[in-house]
């Protein structure tokens, strides 16, 4: 701790994007408890304390060993007098009390589900909802097209996709992109690019050569997987990205290229080393994946990447470092020099490290 107080305190930054977090987090006793607090003020709409908690739970992520003493916090940045509970006894009593409630129990499994967010989830416990079971068979429960997906798959999207069922996804994708359009690209964005083993989905960007081919790139893929009778589910966004748009100041996670969010149906056959991951429905023969597409013009592909790279909080930081300490407005569309008034190329994801003046951080160095 002595080696925590001095050589940390004076080099943590209040911003993730000049911190280095690996998934060796030390310090998980204390982000878990955290990350209850942020859901519990998620679900009753507080955004406020939300962040302070988000912000503090990510400096401890980043630190290289775990706090053992109150005094360790002195001096790290975004740790205050918030966090004394959660330092004192690890799960606070607040945090043990949320895990037993049962509102909070019950909104954790509505918002679990692909399409539910706090509001309809709020919605299906004040009827006195408290199963997915109950969900489904109420009669008068209206549910839209993606909760229905959401619920029918609950099963196989819940247990998360391995490595190895990313890597076969890819394949599927590359394959079809590539009879389409030989020239275009595919990147893994997202939690496994930051080196995760597990994800709640896939991510990937599809890029062509000359930008304005990519929306019809991305239509068509769509089509072909559906012809092949793997898209189960799919919720196709359109394109309302204009490239005269100055980034806005506030955080937005969503962007205006053309995307999608679908369900695939994954055959075990594809997959390399063992098949699916732990099925109990294994004899099914093949298991529902949630994969995400997005396809930006090419010569917004490193903002894109950037921004999809993730993490949350990553990204967060990485727009407030723009905006306070350098005067610019990035988002996952461009970056623009308010001194200048300009929007500033960038082929690359270290263009945009270098614009900022910031170090380059590795992907697998964004999970803040
Ligand atoms: P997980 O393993 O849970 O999938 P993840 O980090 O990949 O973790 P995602 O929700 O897939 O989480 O999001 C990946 C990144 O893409 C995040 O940084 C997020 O801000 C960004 N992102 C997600 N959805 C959108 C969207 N609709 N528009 C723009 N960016 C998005
Ligand atoms: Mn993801
Ligand atoms: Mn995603």
């Amino acid at each position: 701790s002595q080696q925590l107080g001095t050589v940390l305190t004076s080099r943590v930054s209040q911003y993730a994007c000049q911190r280095r977090t690996t998934l060796d987090n030390r310090n998980k006793i204390f982000t878990d408890a955290f990350e209850v607090l942020v859901e519990h003020l998620e679900f009753s709409d507080s955004k406020g304390p939300c962040l302070a908690f988000k912000r503090a739970a990510s400096v401890l992520k980043s630190l290289p060993s775990t706090l053992r003493h109150l005094g360790d916090a002195d001096g790290l940045p975004c740790l205050g007098e918030h966090c004394r509970d959660i330092f004192e006894c690890g799960k606070c009593s607040r945090v043990e009390d949320l895990m037993c409630n049962e509102k909070f129990r019950t909104m954790k499994l509505f918002t679990s589900v692909f399409g539910v967010g706090p509001k309809t989830a709020e919605k299906w416990y004040h009827r006195g909802l408290r199963t997915l079971q109950e969900v489904v068979s109420q009669p008068n429960v209206h549910l839209n097209k993606m909760q229905r997906a959401g619920l029918l798959y609950y099963r196989d999207i819940s247990r998360g996709i391995s490595r190895a069922e990313a890597d076969a996804v890819g394949r599927i994708i590359a394959e079809t992109m590539h009879c389409i359009s030989p020239s275009a690209t595919m990147t893994l964005t997202g939690g496994f690019r930051r080196g995760k083993a597990f994800g709640h989905d896939v991510d990937y960007i599809l890029s062509t050569p000359e930008s304005g081919a990519e929306e019809a790139l991305l239509l068509r893929v769509i089509d072909r997987l559906r012809y092949q009778g793997i898209l189960l589910y799919c919720d196709y966004q359109e394109s309302t990205f204009d490239k005269e748009r100055i980034p806005c100041r506030r955080f937005e996670a969503m962007d205006h290229f053309p995307k999608c969010f679908l369900i695939l149906k994954l055959d075990a056959m594809t997959v390399e080393d063992g098949g699916l991951q732990n099925n109990p429905e294994d004899q099914r023969g093949w298991r529902a994946v949630r994969v995400d597409l997005v396809a930006p013009p090419a010569d917004r592909y490193a903002y894109t990447l950037l921004g999809w790279t993730g993490s949350t909080q990553f990204e967060r930081d990485l727009r407030r470092f723009a905006r306070l300490e350098r005067g610019m407005l990035l988002d996952n569309h461009a970056l623009y020099d308010r001194n200048k008034s300009i929007l500033l190329p960038a082929k690359t994801e270290e263009d945009i490290f270098a614009h900022l003046g910031l170090e380059y951080i590795e992907p697998w160095q964004r999970n803040a």
